[in-house]
This record gives structure tokens, C-alpha cells and sequence, in this order.
């Protein structure tokens, strides 16, 4: 192999992890979600013993509830989850520097020229199944192989507490259900059935032409996975220079409108670095007047933060001077550094504590008010 590239996936982790915490629980159905009796909530996850009775995540609760009434619901705490992936974190970047954290439980490893500190493969994947397993009392599931692609179904192979090596792509790929390749969602699947291909050894004898016909870009994709080739690169999140957003509006906007745009611009872009867990010390805001005249202000701090107050505390003292109207406004963040261990004022672990838990609930499509947070603005949240 060319690359040694690792995917790491823990199994059925908040349900896991609740299970760990209470003994209790091991065997026993557990589910991790919304409210069981809101008619919104939905599953998180949930763990092995509640996969047999048909739950998954992503399902409606009350659906959950139906089929498997004895189960036990839990609404989690994703406080404590979020503390167990960063030492889950800590542990990957013992084994290289080059990690891609794809979401809370899961990322790739390029272990590219590691490979003399092994037995061989399986040794490689099973040191980090044992690190993991010692320090954290959970199971991960693991798949090695040349690439990003092939790493990732490679984990999901085996699941739970596996470990696959991808030798030889193709016989691998050949016992991949179609529906599971990457980018074939329902749509694009409903597409190649109709083609007559609902396999990858068809896929792959399918002429490149014909798929790039029927799906465009995607067919020579689609065409290019089939044959196991995926060049992306293992990308560590402090690689990113920068991380901003900006926003044209439909009509120049003015007054306190600027305010609530810049605070949701702020917002986003901070929320971007906590997922990533990196800090900025560069703050620039960008503004475009209707004549098209821009100005772009920056200001450095004079710690690294990832806290949405700070910043945005900055980002008004930059705009301030500039009066509306703007047809686009912009906040970016650079000079972007890895979030050091643990604060030692207990007061700022508090606070990037509960932005952790205002970010968990936003991805879960809960409606927070920024205004408790943020409470120099009565506007914000609105
Ligand atoms: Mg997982």
C-alpha cells in the first residue's frame, strides 16, 4: 500500500457510553434521543441489543417506542459525551499527527510511514482498538486500508468491535452493497436500477460514457470508486487558514439588522472553530457598501478564543465606525491555532463547556436563545 490511511468508528457511542456509566444497562436495549413523548423527538443512537428490534438512528421516537415498548429511553448528556471525544481525540493523535475528525465519534488517520512501528496492519489497527478500549472502556470498530473511501466502509464491515484490512480493493468492494457506496443516496440508486446496475461489478463494467450521461460529474466519480480510487488527502482541521462566512443581501440592509446579521455571522463562524477544536486570534469583518466600496478591519487578541462573546465583542468595535447601509457583510476568523488541553481557570472550562452543549442542541435543530447567552443584546435569538 501506498497510503496507510485508518478509520476509526466508535460503536453505538452515547449508548455505549451510558452503558459503561451504569452496568445496569449492559444487554439491555438503549436508546439515546429526543423526548419519547414529543412527537419530534427522534433517535440518537442507540445500542446493539435495540438495533435487534429494528431501532436506528434518525427514527422517530415515538416510532422507537412501538418497537421496542421495554426499551430504555434516555435523553443523554452530551456534555459528557463531548469530554469522552476529546480524550477519545488525544488518543489518535498518539499515534500520528495527521487525524481528520469527521464528527464526534469518528475519524481518519493517515498513518503513512508508521508502519515500521507494527507487526504489520492488523497489529496497527489493533493497538489502537486496545488504546482505546484501555483508556476509555468502549469499543471502536476499525478498517485500514490505501484510502479515505476504503478505510471507511472497511470499518463499517465488521461492526461492532471490528477491524477489516482492505488487501485488495476490488474483491472488497464487490461485497459492498451498492446503496452503500459513497454518493449513492435513494435518488441516484433509483438511477443506476433503471440503468440495470444495482451492484458494484456492474457498476464498474458499466463504460465510463454511459455513467457520465445518465449522472454527469458523479458517473466518472461513481465510475472512479468503483475501481477502489480515491485520492483526498487525510486534512488535520488546523490546516484551515481561516474560517469565515459572509452574507449579499436581497436589499441593502441598516440599523439594528447589521447588528443581528453580524452577531449570526459570528455566531457561525465560531461554531465552525469549536467543531474543529481550534481557537482564533484574528478577527476581520468585511463590509460592502451599495457603491461597492469594501472595507475589511481586522484586530488581533490577545488570547486565542473560540468563545462567540469575545468575538463578537470585537467584530461591533470593528464595525462601529462604519455606518450602513451594506449590501454584504462578512466575519472571518485566522491565525487559527488547536485548542490547548483543558483551561486552568475553572471559570473559562465552564464556559467552553456550555458551548459545547448550545452547539450540541443547535445541531439537533433545537431552538436556544442566544439572548440568555449573549446578554448585552437583547435582539440576538430573535
Ligand atoms: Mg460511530
Amino acid at each position: 500500500m501506498n497510503r496507510i490511511i485508518v478509520h476509526v468508528d466508535m460503536d453505538a457511542f452515547f449508548a455505549a457510553i451510558e452503558i459503561r456509566d451504569n452496568p445496569e444497562l449492559r444487554g439491555k436495549p438503549v436508546i439515546i434521543g429526543g423526548d419519547p413523548n414529543s412527537p419530534r423527538g427522534v433517535v440518537s443512537t442507540c445500542s446493539y441489543e435495540a438495533r435487534k428490534f429494528g431501532v436506528h438512528s434518525a427514527q422517530p421516537i415515538a416510532q422507537a417506542k412501538r418497537l421496542c415498548p421495554h426499551g430504555i429511553f434516555l435523553r443523554g448528556n452530551m456534555e459528557k459525551y463531548a469530554a469522552v471525544s476529546r480524550e477519545l481525540m488525544q488518543i489518535f493523535d498518539e499515534f500520528t499527527p495527521l487525524v481528520e475528525p469527521l464528527s464526534i465519534d469518528e475519524a481518519f488517520l493517515d498513518m503513512t510511514g508508521c508502519e515500521h512501528f507494527y507487526k504489520g496492519l492488523f497489529d496497527m489497527g489493533s493497538q489502537i482498538k486496545g488504546r482505546i478500549k484501555e483508556r476509555l472502556d468502549l469499543t471502536a470498530s476499525v478498517g485500514i486500508a490505501h484510502n479515505k473511501f476504503l478505510a471507511k466502509l472497511a470499518s463499517d464491515k465488521e461492526k461492532p468491535d471490528g477491524l477489516t484490512i482492505v488487501d485488495d480493493p476490488i474483491t472488497f468492494l464487490d461485497t459492498i452493497p451498492l446503496r452503500k457506496m459513497w454518493g449513492v443516496g435513494p435518488s441516484t440508486y433509483k438511477k443506476l436500477e433503471s440503468m440495470g446496475i444495482t451492484d458494484v461489478p456492474t457498476l464498474r463494467n458499466t463504460p465510463v460514457d454511459t455513467l457520465v450521461r445518465a449522472l454527469g460529474k458523479q458517473g466518472f466519480q461513481l465510475h472512479k470508486l468503483s475501481l477502489g480510487i480515491d485520492n483526498r488527502q487525510v486534512e488535520p482541521p488546523h490546516e484551515a487558514k481561516s474560517i469565515g462566512n459572509e452574507e449579499t443581501f436581497p436589499e441593502d440592509i441598516s440599523g439594528s439588522q447589521v447588528h443581528k446579521e453580524l452577531l449570526y455571522l459570528t455566531d457561525k463562524a465560531a461554531r465552525r472553530l469549536r467543531r474543529q477544536n481550534l481557537k482564533c486570534r484574528t478577527v476581520t469583518v468585511k463590509m460592502r457598501l451599495p457603491d461597492f466600496t469594501t472595507f475589511e478591519k481586522s484586530s488581533t487578541l490577545p488570547e486565542p478564543t473560540a468563545d462567540t462573546d469575545i468575538i463578537f465583542q470585537e467584530v461591533k468595535k470593528l464595525a462601529k465606525p462604519y455606518k450602513g447601509p451594506f449590501r454584504l457583510l462578512g466575519v472571518s476568523l485566522s491565525n487559527l491555532a488547536a485548542e490547548t488541553s483543558l483551561s486552568l481557570f475553572e471559570e473559562e472550562q465552564n464556559k467552553s463547556k456550555l458551548w459545547e452543549v448550545i452547539d450540541s442542541l443547535k445541531d439537533k435543530g433545537l431552538d436556544i436563545k442566544k439572548a440568555a447567552i449573549l446578554e448585552d443584546d437583547p435582539e440576538a435569538g430573535k
